[in-house]
């Protein structure tokens, strides 16, 4: 978006102020700069260079959640998001801002060098000094080694071809994503297990580990663009018939930037545009799970492939529609205001009463689990794919 296009729409905000009640952050903490019409006059102001970057504005758009529950309340039709990408890219062009967090990202998004980081936390873990680095005065360092417990045990790495268990010749690329591939590996051996066993051969590319939503929602447009040019590079010369997501956020930035050339799915719509002949067999599974619907995806698809388990007891948890807190990198780099929101979805979840959590989203799943932890519950946080899986194994038709 050109400085001029982000004017014209930023224009066609009205200033109704109808998108006020659905912001978390305004909701959080009742200032006009933090909710979504303060942050589109800011957002003019610095386009228009009548404020800079030193005047507050930069720290009100940072703790923006990039949540787009404002979008879907906008009588206008305002594109927030993309105003939101578009004045963190300027501010991160113009200003060099945050060197550290783009480095951070650069570690974050590379199978390779998340494998060196795996490595190197659990030697440092195993040494004892994790519990002194702890203890150092900065909350976003400590809010980055707690969600480094969440990492694997050692390092993993599912790229690579997977033959199908039965001749059909049909092959899909599965796109596993950066962090999810890591963090969410039960799920990517499942996924590849059930898709296998469905008549299905996988390719899982080297090369194509992120999809570069981070990288754009954090001003760093430049390294957003070589990630989704490697997808493009990849799914053009792939004889695969569909590129198949496991996490919405990954999904969502996928289809935004039109990354793939193969015909893009979720892994739920792909179970379920299958024939009900191909469909696995499934277990009962008579227990309560709960939903949470993340920001990046708020369709039906994952309820009603959950709706195939006989007897899953399925509701929706409470307030689905506000931010869980995770919103990629906020997580880290806004861990106040993230912890505030992880707590009033814990709320709701002790009083659904459920044994298990339910989402599509890596960074959701990460803040359920963590909330989880600290509040010494014993919930199970699982993508719907896992539940799928399991139960399939358990009907004893998994290896037909
Ligand atoms: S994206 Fe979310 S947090 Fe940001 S202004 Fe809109 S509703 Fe508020
Ligand atoms: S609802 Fe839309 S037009 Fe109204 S203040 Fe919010 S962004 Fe502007």
């Amino acid at each position: 978006m050109t400085p001029e296009d982000l004017l014209v729409e930023a224009d066609r905000c009205v200033k109704c102020g109808l998108c006020l009640t659905v912001c978390p952050t305004y909701r959080l903490l009742a200032s006009e700069a933090d909710s979504p019409r303060g942050r589109i006059s800011l957002i003019q102001a610095l386009a228009k260079k009548e404020i800079d970057i030193d005047s507050h504005a930069e720290q009100h758009l940072d703790r923006c959640l990039n949540c787009r529950a404002c979008e879907s309340a906008c009588p206008s039709g305002v594109k927030y998001g993309s105003l939101l990408d578009a004045s963190r890219s300027s501010i991160a062009t113009e200003h060099r801002k945050k060197p550290l967090l783009k480095r951070l990202l650069h570690q974050l998004s590379h199978n390779g060098r998340l494998n060196y980081w795996i490595r190197l936390y659990h030697a440092i873990r195993q040494s004892g000094l994790l519990a002194l680095a702890k203890k150092l005065p900065a909350p976003r360092f400590r809010q980055l080694l707690t969600m480094a417990e969440q990492l694997p045990p050692t390092a993993v790495d599912r790229t690579g071809f997977y033959p199908s268990t039965k001749p059909t010749g049909k092959k899909v690329q599965l796109f596993t994503g950066c962090i999810g591939s890591k963090i969410d590996d039960n799920l990517v051996q499942n996924a590849i297990q059930l898709l296998c066993g469905l008549g299905y051969a996988i390719d899982i590319p080297t090369g194509t580990e992120c999809c570069g939503a981070m990288h754009r929602h954090n001003g760093f447009i430049e390294e957003a663009e070589q990630q989704c040019d490697t997808i493009r590079t990849q799914t053009a010369k792939s004889s695969a018939q569909y590129l198949i997501t496991l996490a919405t956020a990954c999904h969502l930035e996928l289809a935004d930037q039109q990354a793939s050339r193969l015909p893009l799915v979720s892994i739920s719509d792909f179970l379920l545009q299958l024939p009900d002949r191909e469909m696995p067999e499934l277990a009962p599974m008579p227990i309560r799970a709960v939903l949470h619907r993340p920001c990046s995806s708020r369709d039906s698809s994952d309820w009603r492939i959950l709706n195939k388990i006989p007897q899953l007891e399925l509701i929706e948890l409470a307030e689905n529609e506000l931010c869980c807190g995770a919103a990629g990198s906020y997580i880290l780099t806004q861990p106040e205001l993230s912890n505030q929101l992880g707590e009033m979805k814990l709320t709701h979840l002790k009083a659904s009463g459920a044994k298990i959590l339910i989402t599509t989203s890596t960074g959701c799943a990460m803040q359920f689990r963590q909330q989880i932890r600290q509040a010494g519950l014993s919930i199970e946080v699982r993508h719907p794919i896992e539940l799928i899986y399991k139960q399939w194994a358990n009907a004893g038709t998994g290896n037909k």
